[in-house]
């Protein structure tokens, strides 16, 4: 017969939407309306409900840039409408496309009682099924006017994303504001209509069943009577039964869905938005449990829900009846979805104990998942700590968006550096918004790359990023999708079903070993510089809070500050979500994640410097104590401990060169630097050994253009190495230290509109060249960063992750190693020819990269290390990383593996000296080898008085010592991370009275909860 699929495709488009969809409501009167704006932030509840309203109507313009306005609508059901469903339908001024990205509302009952949520694919409020005619309908919609910042032109530079900068230009037009009739067989027409059109267009055209789709439309098209949808729409529906009943092929692609809404904590709205859009989804979440009995909806981060628990009880009870009927489902067990590229080990590990032990404690749950659709890339010390956690899966979906390569498998085994085989999912639907239309279902099953021996995948159904979650029509598809010809079968299930099954099926899954480069978002490494140093010095003041209130609680029962450290980790916890560490939020995130760490540090140190000083006794008596929080022992002070403060070192010497310039020297090192304050050689003294490549200059800055393709605070794109500035001249170079214990010299740079100061230092008994960095910043797109050509040939490189090293190659031979342009470091960069090496410390510097050069002379190849020090992206914050900045960095000639761990933590938590009267304070626990480096000293968080001590190997080889200690002990149980005894630890363990013998193998960690037999002395 005549080809006529077009035409009958373009019919059903037109008569869908010009004529069935609007049927859905087919009556409607207009509300009255009338609007009270708040003055400045979001009031209680009760205050907005009380507030005297005036009248507003539809056309009207409302909201000023992250306003709240409190909208009454009150009406009558007409008496005509008696039997029918009527509905209220509340249209803020939204534009369909963008749900979570603009305006938005909840809705209360005039009791205060929340209703639903109001955004553009959810503008409905039922009001009564059936209806008796002649109700009265009042209800208060709790409208916040977020500005939007992303859209149709996006990237562009915009102030809205502060309220400090963005106005009071009104952003909105209030539109539809009705009560209205729901024909529900319409709605249905129009469920079955989109379904079946959607399946046709993924369909071969070669094959049958289009066709026997596209005739069924056709019929039920034939049966619509355009002048009565309403009368027409059950017979209509009745032509397409019979398709809608032809069951999947048995080998169909089977998709386990998942109601969610990823919510980002913060991102182009500030914290406080994101405790209202938690709130409006769950509202609507709970609201669709009750009508779809077979409806799942999962929501992670323990955080979202401690917000709604403090913030809208009411909206919380229902959360929880909801998970105590196992359909609202908490996952992934993190208290936040962290970035997991920069958190340090313990943070990491606390993103785990905080977000696993709040599910436990409100409902009851326990996680086997870690859920993080989201995150930037993922380290390969994760696989240990979800482990160590007690969970055994974990979700992403971000690694599809790499820009490169395409990752071989679906579902698979990710081993960590430590070993640790962690079952994986990334859902072939390539989104973490699946809205359940026929491209996305048939996408996943065309996608998925283990068929053959896998059938299942996942894919979570909702409006994301702002919020919104899933919709009535994404739950009505999901239905005509259960089993349905043509398509993947799809079922709503808990992440635990799908991910048992999973596994069931799929015994011997492919293994990828090392971490999960994202090939894209590379330039949060580096972005809002300020957020990033906030995270590291919370995290050392955390580690170094534990250590001496755990100490002073044991040596002299100071109370140990329980309640403070839990909450000032969540703090910390909280901001390590996946766009404020990364640095892609809007000024107003960080500005005030740059406050927040401030009022941390502040309380940071208040607590530390009390331990310390019931430590060290009364001040009065004089004696200088020198505390050292490091791992390793470093100038006669051991490691957690303290002594008295050393005596000046010697041996310090600058002297003039006359060419320009200077040679430092302590003994240990010979360092050169130029008349350009740059450094020409750095000698090994011990081995007379070279660090810096022939003919080059280190520790020079360099400065590239840096306007991305798109996502500028996110993104780096590989062309921005075309073209560099190397920042040669000096202002000065000036000695401003010549003594017996230091060598010192400062240079100063202007550039643009910037200026850098450095000093670069020998220190008496150090074998590393400090170099501090202050860089004034009033660069626009540029990208700066520091240069160490570096005399070592070699294949591969070492940088810190959680709970060890991983090594990236220093070529590129393939796409998968040049996508790795740019890469994550912790506290060192380290490589080596056999027996000799250089590591590159940092204190605060997360981005770098690392390439290959041919020496002058002799073919052979040098290495160039860059640390990536700042970025001046416009978007979404327009002045991004404005202003003083302050780094440390170090180059450690001669380092190993051991001495680029040690001076990784050495720089990273320098001694405190405290005025006290005892001589020293002996520390809680030793350890006699290198290798075996303590991660965390605490006392248990469950108050028992019980010290947990965290301990890892540090250099990827297998370690034995003894952890001995200084207080009696009664026992000595290794635990998971919540501190709960565990036997998932594979090394030797064994205690006895007063210490416990360890044997580790490579990078494992793990923790020990020690039992003193009475109080320590
Ligand atoms: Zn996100």
């Amino acid at each position: 017969m005549h080809d006529d699929r077009t035409l009958v495709e373009s019919r059903l488009k037109r008569v869908l939407d010009e004529r069935i969809r609007p049927a859905v409501h087919p009556a409607s009167v207009p509300l009255e309306v009338s609007v009270w704006t708040a003055p400045g932030e979001p009031v209680p509840v009760a205050e907005g409900l009380a507030a005297p309203r005036t009248p507003i109507a539809a056309g009207d313009a409302w909201g000023a840039p992250w306003g709240t306005s409190w909208i009454t609508v009150t009406g009558t059901v007409p008496a005509e409408w008696a039997g029918r469903t009527v509905e209220a339908l509340l249209d803020l001024g939204f534009d369909a496309n963008m749900p979570g990205f603009q305006c938005e509302g909840l809705v209360y009952r005039p009791d205060g009682t929340p209703v639903k949520g109001l955004n553009p694919q959810n503008q409905w409020v039922r009001i009564a099924a059936p209806a008796a005619g002649g109700e009265r309908v009042e209800l208060h919609v709790e409208a916040a006017s977020n500005p939007v910042i992303l859209d149709y032109h996006p990237f562009l530079p915009t102030e809205l994303g502060d309220r400090e900068t963005a106005g009071s230009e009104l952003q909105y037009k209030l539109a539809r504001m009705d009560l209205a009739v729901f024909d529900e067989t319409v709605w249905e027409l129009v469920m079955d209509l989109e379904v079946l059109g959607e399946l046709m267009a993924e369909l071969p055209v070669e094959g049958a069943r289009r066709w026997e789709v596209l005739r069924a439309v056709e019929r039920a098209l034939d049966t619509v009577d355009l002048q009565d949808v309403n009368g027409t729409a059950a017979a209509a529906r009745a032509q397409l039964a019979g398709v809608l009943a032809s069951p999947a092929a048995p080998s169909a692609h089977r998709i386990s869905a998942v109601g969610h809404a990823h919510i980002d904590s913060a991102w182009l709205w500030p914290l406080r938005e994101t405790v209202r859009k938690v709130a409006r989804t769950t509202a609507n979440m709970t609201a669709l449990l009750e009508d779809e009995p077979d409806f799942v909806y999962t929501m992670s981060q323990a955080q979202q829900y401690a917000w709604i628990k403090e913030h809208r009880p009411e909206v919380y009870a229902r959360v929880k009846k909801a998970v105590a009927d196992g359909r609202f489902v908490p996952a992934g067990g993190m208290w936040v979805e962290s970035d997991t590229n920069m958190p340090s080990s313990e943070a990491m590990a606390r993103q785990f104990v905080h977000g696993k032990r709040f599910f436990l404690e409100e409902f009851g749950v326990e996680n086997q998942e870690a859920w993080l659709p989201d995150t930037f890339g993922f380290t390969g010390g994760l696989p240990q700590i979800i482990r160590n956690a007690g969970s055994k899966w974990l979700l992403t979906q971000k690694i599809s968006w790499s820009q490169v390569n395409r990752f071989p498998h679906h579902t698979f085994l990710w081993e960590g550096i430590d070993g640790t085989r962690i079952f994986t999912h990334f859902p072939p639907v390539d989104t973490y918004n699946c809205s359940m239309k026929g491209s996305e279902i048939a996408h996943a099953a065309r996608n998925f790359k283990d068929k053959g021996v896998a059938r299942h995948s996942i894919a979570p159904t909702g409006w994301g990023d702002g919020g919104g979650g899933t919709t009535r029509e994404m739950v009505a598809k999901a239905a005509r999708l259960r089993d349905l010809e043509g398509s993947a079968t799809v079922r709503w299930e808990r992440p635990a079903d799908f991910f048992a099954k999973a596994q069931a099926e799929y015994p011997q899954p492919p293994v990828w070993v090392g971490e999960l480069y994202l090939e894209l978002h590379r330039a949060t490494l580096t972005s809002q510089a300020r957020t990033k140093q906030g995270n590291r010095r919370s995290e050392n003041l955390l580690r170094e809070a534990e250590l001496w209130c755990a100490t002073a609680a044991l040596r002299t029962g100071l109370p140990y500050p329980y309640e403070e450290l839990d909450r000032i980790w969540k703090t910390v916890l909280l901001h390590q979500f996946h766009d404020i560490l990364p640095g892609s939020s809007i000024a107003w995130v960080h500005r005030e994640a740059e406050a927040t760490y401030a009022g941390l540090a502040a309380e940071l140190e208040r607590l530390i410097g009390r331990a310390q000083q019931a430590l060290a006794g009364d001040a009065a008596g004089g004696r200088a104590l020198v505390f050292n929080a490091a791992p390793h022992a470093r100038a006669g002070v051991p490691a957690g401990g303290a002594a008295a403060a050393p005596d000046g070192g010697s041996g310090c010497s600058v002297t003039a060169r006359a060419e320009g310039g200077f040679v430092l020297a302590n003994g240990l090192l010979s360092v050169t630097v130029d008349g350009d304050g740059l450094v020409v050689s750095a000698v090994d003294l011990a081995t007379g050994r070279e660090t810096v490549a022939p003919g080059a200059r280190a520790n020079l800055l360099q400065l590239h253009p840096d306007f991305p393709n798109m996502w500028d605070a996110w993104d780096v794109d590989q062309f921005y190495r075309n073209t560099v500035t190397d920042l040669t001249a000096a202002d000065s170079v000036a000695v401003v230290a010549d003594t017996p214990d230091a060598a010192a010299v400062r240079v100063t740079r202007s550039f643009g509109a910037s200026t850098a100061v450095q000093t670069l230092a020998l220190h008496a008994g150090e074998r590393r060249l400090d170099i501090d960095t202050e860089v004034d910043w009033h660069e626009t797109e540029k990208f700066l960063k520091a240069a160490f050509p570096l005399d070592v040939h070699t294949e591969r490189y070492a940088a810190e992750t959680q709970f060890g090293h991983l090594y990236r190659p220093t070529h590129t031979n393939t796409s998968w190693e040049a996508a790795k342009f740019e890469a994550c470091n912790h506290r060192f960069v380290h490589l080596d020819e056999p027996g000799w090496g250089v590591a590159l410390v940092t204190a605060s510097t997360y981005g770098h990269d690392v390439t290959r050069t041919v020496r002058d002379g002799d073919g052979g190849t040098t290495t160039t290390v860059r640390f990536s020090l700042l970025r001046a992206p416009r978007f979404p914050d327009p002045r991004t990383d404005q202003g003083l900045h302050r780094f440390r960095h170090a180059l450690v000639p001669g380092a190993g593996i051991a001495d680029a761990v040690r001076e990784g933590y050495l720089i990273s938590l320098p001694e405190r000296t405290v005025t006290g009267s005892v001589d020293a304070v002996r520390p809680l626990v030793e350890l006699d080898a290198d290798a075996l480096v303590v991660s965390a000293v605490k006392l248990a968080d469950d108050g028992s008085g019980d010290l947990v001590v965290r301990v890892y190997e540090a250099h990827g080889g297998r370690a034995r010592g003894r952890l001995g200690t200084s207080f009696p002990l009664a026992g000595a149980v290794p635990c998971d991370l919540l501190e709960r005894p565990w036997d998932g630890t594979r090394g030797e363990v064994t205690a006895d009275g007063d210490g416990v013998t360890l044997a580790l193998r490579p990078f494992e960690l793990v923790t020990l909860r020690l039992t003193p037999a009475s109080p320590a002395s």
